[in-house]
């Protein structure tokens, strides 16, 4: 076979990809990080974004960057073992553990090495990890990479969960439970408590991934643990700055022994540049704003309810976070809306299966859309949605 036909197949699966209607491209957003941004040379409202305070697009997260970058220079320059650790890293990692209320922290460069890196460290192939079965990538894929038997369990059921550790958990040294505390296509939560009670029951671990739920959820903003009065509990906690820190980067927080035991053998974080200084101070100034600013928070469940509260009916499954998913009947149907959405100046995703089992529309609410934002949002859903 000559050279160049080596990546031939390239080509083809790519078409395969296209065959399919599963191709995906990127789309490019111009302009400033907010409730408005501009697609295609045209304002819209987002609905789209993970920026759920509004903090991205913040004036003091960005001083705080720039203030950083100038004071210490773009790049860490080197993994946190060797050149690249400053105080700044411990500074964010003391104000999340202040935040989740566990006894330490430790920041990897996004939350997805944060899953890949913990989930590696402390099981392996003499372990067994349960998953709940609609959990994000990134644990998924730590738990491929850990060696350890993965055993999925049907979405949020409990008592699925229970008769599988009964048949199982005995047959391996170590036990992992893990779930993301938001789920991310429907916006339902994990029964915390409950996993937790399982966890002690049957000697397991439990991860709980708290990307779309820091910030947004609990009293002081710590996410699903904290709004189930689960703080306290011995419950290892990821979760990322990217999302309503508006910052890049992710993080574990759990037990003074865990963390120290991560930095000695979490690949992902040993083995990697440390967090840029602009993306270090930008979340140690939105963790701030989380724990001072509880209007914030205030703001974006208002927008979440009035958005509820007219359209409640249609959602897939009753949300108990930003994020909302409106049902249509085809994937046709929810790209249609999709596109009269952007034409009104609103950018909301259609998402259809394979990712998700039924095609949708998927909002993220922002503290920041105003009322009448959200109004005009409603006013167009309540007449293109299905109406039984
Ligand atoms: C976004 C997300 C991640 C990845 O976080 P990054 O910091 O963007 O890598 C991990 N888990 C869940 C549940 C997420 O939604």
């Amino acid at each position: 076979m000559s050279q160049k036909d080596i990546y031939g197949w390239v080509d083809q699966s790519l078409s395969t990809i296209k065959k399919a209607n599963w191709y995906r491209q990127t789309k490019a957003i111009a302009g400033k990080a907010g409730a408005v941004v501009e697609l295609n040379g045209r304002q819209v409202v987002n609905f789209a974004s993970n920026d759920y305070l509004g903090l991205a697009g913040d004036e003091r997260l960005i001083n705080a960057a720039i203030k950083a970058t100038k004071e210490f220079g773009t790049g860490s320059t080197g993994s946190r073992l060797t050149s690249g650790h400053r105080d700044l890293h411990r500074e964010l990692e003391r104000a999340i553990a202040d935040l989740k209320q566990t006894e330490d922290a430790l920041v990897f460069s996004s939350g997805y090495l944060a899953n890949l890196g913990t989930i590696s460290a402390i099981v392996n192939k003499r372990d067994v990890i349960f998953s709940d079965q609609y959990n994000h990538s990134s644990l998924k894929n730590g738990a491929k990479l850990s060696g350890a038997t993965c055993i999925d369990f049907p979405h949020n059921d409990v008592d699925a969960l229970r008769a599988l550790l009964a048949k199982h958990r005995q047959n391996y040294r170590r036990c992992l439970i893990t779930a993301d505390s938001v789920f991310s296509m429907d916006g339902d939560l994990c029964p915390l408590p409950q996993l937790a009670e399982l966890a002690e029951e049957f000697g397991a671990m439990l991860l709980v991934d708290e990307a779309h739920a820091t910030g947004v959820l609990g009293k002081t903003g710590a996410g699903v643990t904290e709004h189930f009065n689960c703080t306290g509990k011995p419950i290892i906690q990821i979760g990322t700055l990217s999302k309503a820190l508006g910052s890049l980067g992710g993080y574990v927080a759990g037990s003074a022994k865990l963390i120290d035991f991560l930095r000695n053998r979490a690949a992902t974080w040993i083995y990697t540049t440390g967090l840029s200084p602009a993306d270090t101070a930008a979340a140690i100034a939105a963790i701030k704003i989380i724990q001072t600013e509880s209007g914030r928070r205030q703001e974006l469940w208002t927008n979440i309810t009035q958005l509820k509260q007219a359209l409640g009916k249609a959602e897939i499954v009753p949300s108990e976070s930003a994020i909302l998913c409106f049902g249509l009947e085809n994937p046709e149907q929810a790209l249609n809306l999709g596109q009269v959405l952007i034409k009104k100046g609103f950018f909301a995703p259609a998402i259809r299966p394979p990712t998700v089992p039924t095609s949708r529309i998927r909002i993220s609410v922002m503290a920041t859309h105003s009322t009448q934002q959200m109004q005009n949002l409603i006013d167009i859903l309540q007449t293109h949605l299905p109406t039984s």
